[in-house]
């Protein structure tokens, strides 16, 4: 049994060595991606509940290494965290979204709102709100155009910072929405003072939607508190015509995922517009 328990613990150590140097490889290797011009975002739309439209799209970045192949944000953005590239990153991802976002409007593309992540720690990041500021004057985007993301534990973290910083965004023109809604215990009471302009739905209780009674309280719950609130609900990893119609009978005002669209290049995206709505 000893012998056993020694192996068993050899067993975990190797485990835990590889997955640190895994860790390792990644944030090295992220370091250059951006000169190397490893990243590229891609757009997944946002569609009204009520008639389908497309009303937003969220940027997604991607890394593709030419040694470790596609590497999921999953993976690379809590090392980018750990790491301190994220703010590079994170500033260089808002640059090409609100870029790509004013090229779109110039074509004459019909307006619509895009959504980009922020990581909690550029939300801490004390020059954040000029920061986005500044990009959004050289890019010449009316910030109107421009919605944040920041997880819900993200900004339960240090509510009275948030609410600071969410102050100063809206003083930006800018809008916050809060991702991955209902799984962190919000208190409710700092939902009332955030300056926020919508919740998303995690995609957890989106997935069993159709068959667990519990996730459809939930959904329910939070669409009519959204709602009490004056704030708009958006449900991500919609997949199905069933989860779909949920969602559009309980009030939820947009859907993104899979049963819509994927994450698309900004070209595919062009495309895609097109396609729905001609003009
Ligand atoms: P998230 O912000 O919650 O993004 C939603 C994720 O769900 C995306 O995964 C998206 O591709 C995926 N998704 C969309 N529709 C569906 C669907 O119908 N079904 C399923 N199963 N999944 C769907 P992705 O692109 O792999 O990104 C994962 C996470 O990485 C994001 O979760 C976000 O937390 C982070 N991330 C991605 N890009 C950025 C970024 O530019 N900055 C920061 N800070 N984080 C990012
Ligand atoms: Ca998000
Ligand atoms: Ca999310
Ligand atoms: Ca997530």
């Amino acid at each position: 049994a000893k012998q056993n328990g020694r192996n068993r613990y050899c067993f975990f150590t190797a485990e835990i060595e590889a997955l640190t140097v895994r860790r390792m490889q990644v944030v090295s290797a992220l370091r250059h991606a951006l000169e190397q011009h490893q990243l590229t975002i891609h757009y997944q739309p946002q569609f009204s509940a009520r008639d389908g439209r497309i009303i937003g799209a969220e940027a997604l970045l991607r890394w593709h290494h030419p040694l470790l192949g596609q590497v999921s944000p999953e993976e690379f953005i809590p090392a980018a965290e750990d790491s301190g590239l994220i703010v590079t990153i994170g500033e260089w991802v808002l640059r090409r979204a609100v870029r790509q976002m004013k090229a779109w409007l110039d074509e004459g593309m019909a307006p619509f709102v895009l959504a980009v992540n922020l990581s909690t720690v550029q939300f801490r990041h004390p020059n954040l709100p000029a920061m986005v500021a500044t990009i959004l004057a050289e890019e010449q985007l009316p910030p109107q155009y421009l919605e944040l993301e920041l997880t819900e534990s993200g900004a339960m973290h240090d509510p009275p910072a948030a609410i600071a910083v969410m102050d100063q965004l809206h003083e930006h023109g800018v809008r916050m929405a809060i991702d991955d809604f209902g799984i962190a215990y919000s208190s409710l009471s700092y939902l009332k003072k955030f300056k926020v302009y919508k919740l998303k739905i995690d995609q957890s209780f989106v997935r069993d939607i159709s068959a667990d009674p519990e996730d459809r309280a939930i959904v329910t719950a939070i669409i009519a508190m959204a709602r009490g609130l004056g704030l708009r609900t958006i449900a991500e990893g919609v997949e199905t015509q069933a989860q779909l119609e949920f969602l559009r009978e309980h009030g939820c005002d947009e859907i993104q995922g899979y049963y819509y669209s994927k994450p698309l290049t900004a070209e595919q995206f062009g495309r895609f517009v097109h396609e729905v709505e001609p003009c």
